[in-house]
C-alpha cells in the first residue's frame, strides 16, 4: 500500500488516558468519523484504574463501523507499555495514529514539592511519551505512515507558579514533539503537539472557585475551555488536511498565550 493510500483508509489508532476529560473527548471525536476524509476503522484507548469508566465509554459509541477497546496499563512504565503496544497491535492489525494523551498533576511551590511528586508527573506525563513513540514507530516507519499527536499544555509554553513538575513535562513534550518530527518526517511520519489551555475536566475540577476566577482573568475568551475544543484539533491533525503539517504546537487555549 503506498503512503496516499493508507492515508485515505480507515485508520487505526491508539489514544492514551481514553477514559476521562480531554482522551475521552478525542475517543468520541475519532469514533464519530465526523471530520473530513478521517474515518477509523479501529480504536484502543489505554487508562490505568477506572474500569467502569472504560466499559461506559465503549458502551457509548454508537458506530458500528469503528471498533473501540480498552485496554488498562501505567503509561508510565516502559515494560507495560511494550506488552500493552504489542497485544493492541494483535487485536486491531496495526497503527496508523497514536495520541500520547495520559496525563497528571501533583500541584506545589517548589519549596513544598517531594522528589516523588517531580518524579511521578515527569514519568506519567513525558516518559509516557517516550514509552508509547518508541513503541510505534518501528511498524509506523515499516509502512511509512503514521500521526503522532502529543498532548502538551499552555504551561509548558509559559510556565505555572506551583506546577514546575508539570510544566517541565509539558515543555519536555513539545522538545520531543520536535526532535521526532525531524527524525521522522522523511519516513511519512508527523508529529505534533496540542497545547490545550484551562479545560473543564476532573483535572480542573480540583481547582478553588477562587483559582479558576483568576485563571479566566488571563484568557481573552473569559472561559474555560470543553474537551471537545481539543478533541476536533487533535482530529483535524489525523486527518489527510493536515499532511504537510509537522513539529509544530498548537494552542487550544482562547487567546491565553499568543
Ligand atoms: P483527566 O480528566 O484527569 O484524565 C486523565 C486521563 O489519563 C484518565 O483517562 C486517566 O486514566 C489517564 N491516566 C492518568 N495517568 C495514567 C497512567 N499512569 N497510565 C494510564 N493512564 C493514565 O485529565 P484531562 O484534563 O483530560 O487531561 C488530559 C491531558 O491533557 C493531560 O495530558 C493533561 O496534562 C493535558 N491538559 C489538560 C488541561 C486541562 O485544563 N484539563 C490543560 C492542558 C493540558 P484513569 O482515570 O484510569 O487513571
Amino acid at each position: 500500500m503506498d503512503n496516499d493510500t493508507i492515508g485515505t483508509n480507515p485508520k487505526r489508532a491508539i489514544v492514551t488516558g481514553g477514559t476521562r476529560g480531554i482522551g475521552r473527548a478525542i475517543v468520541k471525536e475519532l469514533a464519530t468519523g465526523n471530520f473530513r476524509n478521517l474515518l477509523f476503522s479501529d480504536i484502543a484507548f489505554v487508562y490505568n484504574s477506572c474500569d467502569e469508566c472504560a466499559e461506559q465509554l465503549i458502551k457509548e459509541i454508537d458506530n458500528p463501523n469503528v471498533k473501540v477497546y480498552s485496554f488498562k496499563s501505567d503509561v508510565s512504565s516502559f515494560e507495560q507499555t511494550q506488552t500493552t503496544v504489542d497485544a493492541i497491535i494483535k487485536k486491531i492489525g496495526g497503527v496508523d495514529v497514536l495520541i500520547n494523551n495520559a496525563g497528571i498533576t501533583k500541584d506545589n511551590l517548589l519549596l513544598r514539592m517531594n522528589e516523588k511528586d517531580f518524579d511521578d508527573v515527569i514519568a506519567a506525563n513525558l516518559k509516557s511519551v517516550f514509552n508509547y513513540t518508541k513503541a510505534v514507530i518501528k511498524p509506523m516507519i515499516a509502512q511509512r505512515y503514521g500521526r503522532i499527536i502529543n498532548i502538551s499544555s499552555v504551561v509548558g509554553l509559559i510556565g505555572n507558579a506551583g506546577q514546575s513538575n508539570y510544566s517541565a513535562s509539558k515543555a519536555g513534550i513539545i522538545g520531543f514533539t520536535k526532535s521526532m518530527a525531524r527524525e521522522l518526517a522523511s519516513r511519512g511520519i508527523t508529529v505534533n503537539a496540542v497545547a490545550p489551555g484551562f479545560i473543564q475536566t476532573d483535572m480542573t475540577d480540583k481547582l478553588t472557585e477562587e483559582q479558576v476566577k483568576r485563571l479566566i482573568q488571563n484568557v481573552p475568551m473569559a472561559r474555560l475551555g470543553k474537551p471537545e475544543d481539543v478533541a476536533k484539533v487533535t482530529a483535524f491533525l489525523c486527518s489527510k488536511d493536515a499532511d504537510y503539517i509537522t513539529g509544530q504546537v498548537i494552542a487550544v487555549d482562547g487567546g491565553m498565550t499568543m
